[in-house]
């Protein structure tokens, strides 16, 4: 019953590689969905994947279900 254990953050299907569509001036790709980064994207501008950019680092310092 404690599987959220692991998660260390609310439970969430949806950690998946999104970035921006809008140029940036150090590109990065996002993989949390609680990343305030991420978060300042416009929902218009959000795709899917992670266009070969380097993981943002507030992504990167969080921990991943999947590790
Ligand atoms: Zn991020």
């Amino acid at each position: 019953m404690d599987d959220l254990t692991t998660h260390g953050i609310e439970a969430r299907a949806d950690w998946r590689a999104y970035h921006s569509a809008t140029e940036e001036a150090d590109p990065r790709y996002h993989n949390r969905p609680d990343c305030v980064d991420g978060a300042a994207i416009e929902d218009e501008n959000i795709r899917d994947g992670t266009a070969d950019r380097p993981l943002c680092d507030k992504c990167h310092s969080a921990e991943h279900p999947n590790k």
